[in-house]
Parts: C-alpha cells; structure tokens; sequence
C-alpha cells in the first residue's frame, strides 16, 4: 500500500510515478490535438468530442466525464468564465476569445490533470499579458515542489509573481490538489499562502498545480448550472495546469507537453521523457 507522509497524504513510488507520466502523456497529447482545434467558429461541444476520443483512443478514460454528474470530458471556460465550464454546442469560439481547457485521464488506475489557456485567433495585448502572467505563476508554484519545501511555498511563488506583473486578480476559492489513484486527493493547495507554513513535501508526492489568473478582481461566482465559475467582474481569466511529482533531482512534470520541453530543460528539472 501507499507510504504516507501525512495522514491522506498519498506518496508513489518511481513505478507508480512512471504510469503517472504515462496517464499525464494522454492528458498532453489531448491538449496539444484541443489547442489544434481551437478556431473561431469550433463549439466548446466539437472539442469535447476530439477529448473523448483522443482520451479513450489511447485506452484511457476521461476522468471528468460523470464526475459529480459533470457531462463533458473537459472543462472548456471562455473569456469571463474561470473553471468547470460545460461543453455546449451553442458555446461557439470567435476571434478574440480566450478558452481554458482542463482535461483528465486514467490510465491503469493512475490519474492526471492538465489545463491551459488559449487565445482564439489573434490574441489582444492584454490578454498576452494575463496568459503569461498566469503560467508563470504556475511555473514558480511548481518550481518549490522539492523534498524540505513546505506547502505555503507552493502558494506564496505563485501568488508573489503575479503581484509582480500587475494588478491580476488570484482566484482564491479554488487550487490545486494531491493526485494519484484519485483525482482529488489530500492536500488541497492553495495559490497563495506564506512561506515556511504547512505540510512538508516529500519524494514521491504528487500535486496539481493550477493558478487562476483574472484580470479584474480576484472575486468569482458561480452559475445556476451548478458548474460554471465565472468573474464577478466580468473580466476575463485564465487558468493553468500541470500534475508533477516531487523528486529529489527536482519537479517531474507529469502532464508535460512537447512545448514545454524546452523550459523544464532551462529549468534543469528532471525529463519527463516527451
Ligand atoms: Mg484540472
Ligand atoms: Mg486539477
């Protein structure tokens, strides 16, 4: 069984985090085929469809799909919407939109998660700005995923960076969770926090790592579908994504993807394998 640091908290072993990779490969390669396929004129619906079967081509089983009732295999969420957006057929994508995709796999019991942001078209200078200030929250968060760090690092990189890039809004009601035989597993993680506090990490843990950027307030609300968080303000947000195990060379990007092989190189993190 699971060695536990924490009470909840589940470590793997170097196997286990090898079918983690290979459950967070269908999870990549799906959004390298979803970030493909987005066009003006593409329903949220149509990409939920190419999810589906890119997921359950490679032998694996959309994670999302009946998850508290949840209908879709992704979560598609445009422009002012943040997370747990439905696929819908009369969700249709135009110039100028931006779409966060979040998508999950099982494969062989083991479980990953990945999300990222993309402009429709061309994107606008502003929306240049949230999209990056996002992921390189997200790479800061998961830059303090080593044996010795505490928990509290984790939030406090991701949040201490977008306050660097200006006046972004850090969704606070939703983070990022331990994954493994699970999707949602202990510990909850937040995108903000203070150094020094919380759990400690040890090898083997596996975390999700998901900042939600807005580019007004950091308020949300959610929709009557019961699913649906969007901006208070009805400005737009971004969400990023990747499950990574906590090893002693450094973070292993679980969900890396071919466009991200040349930062975790610059980061001399561990390679994924692509
Ligand atoms: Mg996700
Ligand atoms: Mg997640």
């Amino acid at each position: 069984m699971f060695r536990r640091s924490e009470p909840g908290v589940q470590l793997k072993t170097p196997a286990e985090i090898a079918k983690m990779r290979a459950a967070g490969r269908v999870v990549a390669d799906t959004l390298d085929r979803l970030r493909a396929a987005v066009r003006p004129g593409v329903s949220t619906l149509d990409l939920d469809a190419i999810a589906e079967e890119s997921i359950r081509g490679a032998g694996a089983v959309p994670s999302f799909k009946g998850y508290h009732g949840f209908t879709g295999s992704i979560c598609a969420s445009v422009n002012e919407e943040v997370v747990h957006g439905i696929p819908r057929a009369d969700k249709v994508l135009a110039e100028g939109d931006l779409i966060s995709i979040d998508c999950g796999a099982i494969l062989d019991g083991w479980h990953g998660d990945s999300a990222i942001t993309v402009a429709v078209g061309e994107p606008r200078p502003e929306d240049v700005r949230l999209l990056e200030a996002c992921e390189e929250s997200m790479w800061r968060g998961i830059a303090e995923l080593r044996p010795g760090n505490r928990l509290g690092d984790i939030g406090a990189a991701v949040d201490g960076y977008l306050r660097s890039r200006g006046r972004f809004g850090n969704v606070q009601e939703y983070g990022g969770h331990g994954i493994g035989t699970e999707m949602h597993m202990d510990p909850h993680v937040l995108n903000y926090g203070r150094r020094g506090k919380g759990i400690e990490l040890v090898e083997g843990m596996c975390l999700a790592i998901e900042p939600m950027a807005n580019a007004g307030t950091r308020h949300v609300v959610q929709l009557e579908d019961g699913w649906t968080v969007v901006t208070r303000d009805g400005a737009r947000s971004a969400h990023f994504e990747h499950s990574v195990a906590v090893t002693a060379e450094g973070p292993l990007v679980l969900t890396a993807r071919e466009d991200n092989r040349a930062r975790i190189a610059e980061l001399g993190w561990p390679d994924p394998g692509f």
